[in-house]
């Protein structure tokens, strides 16, 4: 039986870093409706053209875009282990996803909220870039590569920053989420399915806390 997990947190919790993980030791499969929203405006698809100002923005793109992804995406991958990484973002969204899994006979597996301090998230997320081959993260402070201008991990020479990683969009991206998504920490409080993870820490310490996390749940 396949397993749907759900990660949430703030921007530059860790969410993307911690699925890659569980995606080259599990074969989870990650869906990440932000990565999917940024492939269509590298593309530039009329849908990449129609959400690009508002991803740069902070803001939300609309729930039906968002669903209407989803469900082409589940339907691909309808037999795998998968990670929602940014989905659903609001209570909406967790209502009409729970209908999605429901018409598919599945339902949300368990929620991991990675909980670290909004303090933190700025030295994340401002000086932050990627490997455009391979999507590896770096940072400008935190985490440069072992040779200046060399991907650790595949050799690439060409980055990529985001446009919303900026201070001015986080401050935005921050507010959406409190506003918006804090809100499904209640919604999947209830349900019982909810477990938190200290996302403040170093990212291999995070890893292990989310394995033991899943190892417990025997989901790994
Ligand atoms: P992320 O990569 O998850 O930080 O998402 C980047 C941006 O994509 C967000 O700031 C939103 O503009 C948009 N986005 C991604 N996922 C969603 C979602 N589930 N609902 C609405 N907008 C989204």
């Amino acid at each position: 039986m396949s397993m749907i997990l759900v990660l949430f947190g703030p921007p530059g919790s860790g969410k993307g870093t911690q699925s890659q993980f569980l995606v080259d030791d599990y074969g989870f499969i990650h869906i990440s409706t932000g990565n999917l929203l940024r492939d269509e405006i590298k593309k530039g698809t009329s849908l990449g053209n129609e959400v690009k100002n508002t991803i740069d923005s902070g803001k939300f793109v609309s729930n039906e875009m968002i669903i209407d992804l989803v469900k082409s995406v589940i339907s691909e991958n309808a037999d795998k282990n998968l990670i929602f990484d940014g989905f659903p973002r609001n209570v909406d969204q967790a209502h009409k996803f729970d209908a999605i899994l429901t018409q598919l006979q599945k339902k949300v597996d368990l929620v991991l909220d990675f909980v670290v301090d909004f303090d933190k998230l700025k030295d994340r997320i401002v000086g932050r870039y990627t490997c455009s081959n391979c999507g590896a993260v770096y940072n400008d402070s935190l985490k440069k590569p072992q040779n200046e201008g060399v991907c650790d991990v595949c050799s690439g020479t060409v980055f990529e920053r985001r446009k919303d990683d900026d201070l001015d969009v986080l401050k935005e991206r921050i507010s959406v989420y409190k506003n918006e998504t804090e809100a499904l920490k209640e919604l999947y409080g209830k349900t019982g399915l909810l477990r938190q993870i200290d996302a403040s820490e170093e990212l291999n310490v995070v890893k292990s806390k989310v394995n033991n996390c899943l190892r417990t749940e025997g989901f790994i």
